[in-house]
């Protein structure tokens, strides 16, 4: 039977439907990720307006139905406008949402997952005042969502060995990385894989370990900053079947 329910949720993209109607997905706390119908949101009177771009975070009302389901209410709780004003936040939020999209299923209730989603938001406005700041060319928005995306990795239980070579356990110089393989290699395992420079995997223990808040003030070179994506990118690819196309 058909019923309404309340939840918090954020806008993560959309799409047009027929002439008048969008189907926007949400990732909702109560159902996780939620393709959701708004009707009549592109005519000029649509009383949710500007409330339905990505990253706007909302106290939603939705009605369910068979595979989509119908936003009846919604409120703001944050816009997140700065994160779609600054062009480096917006690669690297577009770049997570993607990211985000292609690691969960609809329907499937994950709240762990939506408090990274909040919690990544609120990093990203945080880090407005810091935006182009320069160590070696990587923005602090980049080092956020870098670590965002290895928090993911983790709750979706995809997090590749990083301490210690993933065939043989030995935990000494481990040059290579393979997401076929399970994760960081010792030169002796290296078949199919790719270097990294000697402190890229130290540096994504670091985010990993340091709570978001600390990812701004983890110093990385371009490089590196390359190669963490890199490694993530080709987890997603070999665990979900996913080819991550925007880069953070
Ligand atoms: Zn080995």
């Amino acid at each position: 039977m058909a019923r309404t329910y309340s939840t918090e949720a954020v806008v993560m993209g959309s799409h047009k439907l027929g002439d008048a109607d969008r189907v926007v997905t949400l990732f909702t706390a109560a159902r996780g990720k939620v393709p959701t119908v708004v009707k009549g949101v592109r005519k000029v009177t649509s009383r949710f307006g500007g409330r339905l771009e990505p990253f706007t975070h909302l106290q939603a009302q939705l009605h369910e139905g068979r595979n989509l389901h119908t936003l009846t209410g919604a409120d703001t709780v944050r816009t997140h406008a700065v994160i779609r004003d600054i062009p480096s936040a917006l690669k690297a939020g577009l770049a997570f949402i993607d990211m985000l999209n292609r690691a969960t299923p609809d329907f499937e209730r994950h709240p762990r997952t939506f408090n990274l989603l909040v919690n990544y938001l609120d990093e990203m406005d945080a880090a407005r005042r810091n935006a182009g700041g320069d160590d070696g060319g990587v923005s602090t928005f980049t080092r956020i969502t870098l670590a965002a995306g290895l928090k993911l990795l983790l709750l979706a239980g995809i997090l590749p060995h990083l301490a210690d070579c993933a065939v043989c356990g030995s935990g000494e110089g481990l040059p290579r990385f393979s997401a076929q393989a399970g994760g960081a290699l010792c030169e002796d395992c290296a078949g199919e894989s790719f270097l990294v420079l000697p402190g890229t995997l130290e540096t994504m223990r670091l985010l990993l370990e340091l709570p978001l808040s600390g990812a701004a003030g983890v110093s990385m070179v371009e490089q590196t900053s390359r190669e963490v994506w890199r490694a993530i990118r080709e987890i997603c690819r070999f665990h979900l079947g996913a080819d991550l196309r925007v880069e953070p």
